[in-house]
């Protein structure tokens, strides 16, 4: 079988310091894989690389086969890579269904920029209206992005990666910030993701992963330091010894 990731002794350095040493992680298509870490082990430099938002300093990275090491960012996302995207300074003022057409459009190749003629494409809205609500979005869909509570902004910025089409999506801690009462919107529409993406989930908080994820890696000072199911990295004496030292720390 084909992973749907698979990099081989992926590194990146910045200057002398190593963020990234020698990583070879695999993620089985269809998987809900996390990838978790104490604060600075170098997770998001992880997607960086896999994304081609950073070089790598040495390795591979292969999507479905194909080895993407030195392809474009877009390329990468037309390849079936998406991310969650940070809400930008255009999106903000739109409201969710104006800012997932127009990210849709895009997608199709339309590469409408302004409103007018997307409001009128009635498959654009229809496909942008059913993933608002499928993210629980339905309820704020003409409301101006920014006035929106912080959970359903980072709700959009899923949206909007799955406007993408992915056949791979990376999450880097989508719930991150989120206030406790909106917390569950945030975790039910990640659960709820469709089953033929497959989705590589970095993120700190090991409560979330535990409920979502069906294999863990574990990093730690850049390097892959356990991986398993869910009962043997929560059963691992060494894993509860990293995070444990984090708290120590903090
Ligand atoms: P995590 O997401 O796990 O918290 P990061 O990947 O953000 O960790 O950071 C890992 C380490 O790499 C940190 O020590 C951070 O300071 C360092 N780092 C990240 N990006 C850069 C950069 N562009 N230049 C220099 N150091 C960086
Ligand atoms: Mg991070």
């Amino acid at each position: 079988m084909i992973p749907a990731l698979q990099t081989r002794g992926l590194s990146k350095s910045f200057g002398g310091f190593k963020a990234n040493t020698d990583i070879g992680l695999s993620v089985a298509p269809g998987a809900r894989h996390a990838l978790i870490g104490p604060n600075g082990a170098g997770k998001t430099t992880f997607i960086n690389l896999l994304t081609g938002v950073l070089p790598v300093t040495s390795g591979t990275i292969a999507l479905h086969g194909e080895d993407v090491t030195g392809v474009s960012q877009q390329g990468r996302v037309r390849r079936g890579m998406a991310r969650t995207y940070q809400i930008n300074q255009l999106f903000a003022t739109l409201t969710p269904i104006e800012a997932l057409s127009l990210a849709i459009a895009e997608r199709q190749g339309s590469g409408a920029r302004w409103w007018g003629r997307v409001g009128t494409d009635s498959a654009v809205i229809d496909e942008a209206e059913a993933l608002l609500k499928a993210m629980k979005l339905g309820g704020s869909m003409t409301r101006r992005t920014d006035t929106l509570p912080y959970g359903k902004q980072r709700l959009l910025e899923l949206a909007l990666g799955m406007a993408c089409k992915p056949r791979l999506l990376l999450l880097d801690e989508p719930a991150a910030g989120v206030p406790e009462d909106e917390r569950h919107d945030v975790l039910d529409s990640v659960a709820a993701l469709p089953d033929d993406v497959t989705v590589l989930l970095i993120e700190h908080d090991m409560e979330l992963v535990f409920s979502f994820a069906d294999r863990i890696s574990v990093l730690v000072q850049g390097a892959l330091f356990a991986e398993g199911s869910v009962d043997e990295i929560a059963g691992d004496p060494r894993v509860k010894a990293v995070y444990l030292g984090e708290d120590a720390l903090a």
